[in-house]
């Protein structure tokens, strides 16, 4: 039986582009997880030869009303089916009530928390990255989903976690 990470952060962090960079040019299976919403999507992936599904979660959100608890809600159901969590925040934008709201679910799961600062693109967005220490998940992993900078060392924190 694979492992299984799940990949949580509010809307627009790049939740998506970082899975997209995982799987990279690996045949990607989509495939349907049974009894969970149809927004959520898992990746048969791996790393140095290890393999491990990936669920990307999010696109549920209807408005802005409730926002952080629909977010939140969403992440505790992918959470509770994990192995291990990688969440995802825009170390561009820094913390917001809606990634406070996940933190406090990843805190009741205690269950094993890589933390990604995405959009890193460049050495001027290091110091930001490091300002994510604040959320008390352990070291934040600065990488760009877009590019790829630093993804491997956060995947081998990933692999650590399992
Ligand atoms: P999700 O809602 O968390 O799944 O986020 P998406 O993967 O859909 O990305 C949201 C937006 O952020 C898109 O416009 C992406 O191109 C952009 N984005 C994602 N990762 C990065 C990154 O590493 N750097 C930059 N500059 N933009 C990114
Ligand atoms: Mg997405």
């Amino acid at each position: 039986v694979k492992p299984v990470v799940a990949v949580v952060g509010r809307p627009n962090v790049g939740k998506s582009t970082l899975v997209n960079r995982i799987i990279g040019r690996q045949e990607a299976v989509v495939q349907d997880v049974p009894g969970v919403t149809r927004d959520r999507v898992s990746y048969d992936a791996n790393w140095n030869g290890r393999e491990f599904i990936l669920v990307d979660t999010g696109g549920w959100v209807s408005d802005a009303t409730g926002m952080a608890a629909q977010i939140a809600e969403q992440a505790e159901m992918a959470i509770a089916a994990a192995d291990a969590v990688l969440f995802v925040v825009d170390a561009t934008v820094g913390t917001v009530d809606e990634d406070e709201a996940v933190v406090r679910v990843l805190r009741r799961s205690k269950k094993p928390v890589v933390l990604a600062a995405n959009k890193v693109d460049d050495a001027r967005t290091e110091a930001e990255a490091a300002s994510m220490w604040n959320l008390g998940l352990g070291q934040p992993w600065a990488v760009s989903a877009l590019h790829g900078r630093g993804t491997g060392d956060m995947l081998d924190a990933v692999l650590d976690a399992l």
